[in-house]
């Protein structure tokens, strides 16, 4: 187990060991920011993807072994599919996420859990994903209502966050499908 803050020679082992064990070389990513504008949960991250990429690159090992990010990521796999040049983004975040409980950050599982649960709860309810609401859950599950409200301007700006509930239609066809999901044992 390593403590923080960790030293310079430490982040690189760090780095290298996340280069290692996802397979992954982060060199290859040229900032596009094709993978954070595909993701489903950067509004809730303090780094968005391609930023964590980048952090990395630098080599802030540290910043983003402690970021929600690696803890709230959901390994959807969509930024991986999208990514022009092929790097696993989720998989260099799971890598991430893998180290940082090594690291016994606390919380990690936890909080996770939590996210993983109150996403998939809000789509059930909504039919596709209300942010704020899911925002709002969270902060009071984990007792801190005034989380990141800092950066709520610049929230509002984004186009795709929604403050109400979304009207979609055949929001009963979602719900079935969670039941049959359900059903069949593969929800986590
Ligand atoms: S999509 Fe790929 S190349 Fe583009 S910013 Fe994300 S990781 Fe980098
Ligand atoms: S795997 Fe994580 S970072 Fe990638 S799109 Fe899904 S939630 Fe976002």
């Amino acid at each position: 187990m390593i403590s923080f803050p960790i030293s310079i020679n430490e982040g690189a082992r760090l780095l290298a060991e996340i280069e290692q064990r996802s397979g992954q070389r982060l060199s290859a990513c040229y900032q596009c920011g094709r993978c954070t504008s595909t993701c489903v949960a950067a509004f809730a991250f303090d780094y968005p993807p391609h930023r964590l990429m980048r952090l990395l690159q630098v080599g802030m090992v540290r910043e983003v072994l402690a970021s929600k990010t690696a803890q709230l990521c959901l390994d959807c796999m969509t930024c991986s599919m999208r990514c022009p040049m092929k790097i696993d983004v989720a998989g260099v975040i799971e890598t991430a996420k893998a180290v940082a409980d090594e690291a016994g950050l606390q919380d990690t599982e936890r909080n996770v859990r939590l996210f993983r649960r109150g996403f998939l709860n809000n789509v059930r309810r909504h039919g596709r994903l209300h942010e704020a609401g899911l925002l709002i859950w969270f902060n009071f599950k984990t007792n801190n209502p005034m989380n990141d409200v800092k950066l709520l301007p610049l929230v509002l700006r984004k186009k795709n966050f929604h403050i109400f509930p979304p009207r979609i239609k055949n929001r009963r066809q979602v719900r079935r499908l969670f039941r049959e999901i359900n059903g069949s044992g593969k929800q986590g």
